[in-house]
């Protein structure tokens, strides 16, 4: 699939606005400032897709890119952690999980965690909320740049540990990944084509 021709389709205020639940979608998820305006940006080479998406104080919305007629990226905004309203969240949080269960095109999960604060409450919603959904979740420890390769692999091990513990590790992978470098692109893009192959 050819990630630089993806184009902006259209916003949805909640899961029952989103298109038509038919052929192969791929959803971003993670806390504000993990990381994902840029690793889509990195993606798709395209940086007014991802600005879409950040609209602070505004409804948050559910942005949906498209790949091909049929292929669909999905970016799931995260929520600002001091100027949104506990309230804001909680129902913020059962659209997300409303539309990771309700969603059948949906193929799988790529969620973004700052490799310096992994696994947060948040991220442990969504995995949770993946597992129940049968979702396969990819997750990406962004900005990897911010340390040597191999401390930055020791978390990946730690992660995946941690996973298997609290049993979420059911077709969940780890990659280090960094949007500045463009490392680990190679790999995001494996998982995604694979997932949206029709
Ligand atoms: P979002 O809120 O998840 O969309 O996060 P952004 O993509 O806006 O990134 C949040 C902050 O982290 C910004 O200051 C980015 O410049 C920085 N950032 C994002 N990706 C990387 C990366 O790969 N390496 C480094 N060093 N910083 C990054």
């Amino acid at each position: 699939l050819n990630f630089r021709a993806v184009e902006f389709l259209t916003s949805a205020p909640t899961v029952a606005e989103c298109p038509e639940d038919s052929g192969a979608e791929v959803a971003f998820a993670g806390r504000s400032n993990a990381g994902k305006s840029s690793a889509i940006n990195a993606l798709t080479g395209n940086s007014k897709l991802a600005r879409t998406s950040k609209t602070p104080g505004r409804t948050q919305l559910i942005n949906f890119f498209s790949v091909s007629e049929t292929q669909r990226l999905v970016d799931l905004p995260g929520y600002g952690y001091a100027k949104v309203a506990r309230s804001m969240k909680d129902e913020w949080q059962r659209h997300l999980a409303f539309y990771l269960e309700q969603r059948q095109c949906l193929r799988g999960l790529v969620l973004l965690m700052d490799i310096r604060q992994p696994l947060k409450e948040f991220d442990l919603h969504m995995l949770t909320w993946a597992k129940q959904a049968g979702l396969p979740t990819h997750i990406l420890l962004t900005k990897a740049d911010k340390m040597k390769n191999g401390p930055a692999q020791n978390i990946r091990f730690a992660v995946e540990k941690a996973l298997r513990e609290q049993e979420l590790d059911t077709d969940v992978t780890v990659q280090t990944f960094s949007a500045t470098k463009r490392s680990g692109l190679d790999k995001l893009e494996q998982t995604l084509n694979q997932w949206l192959r029709v």
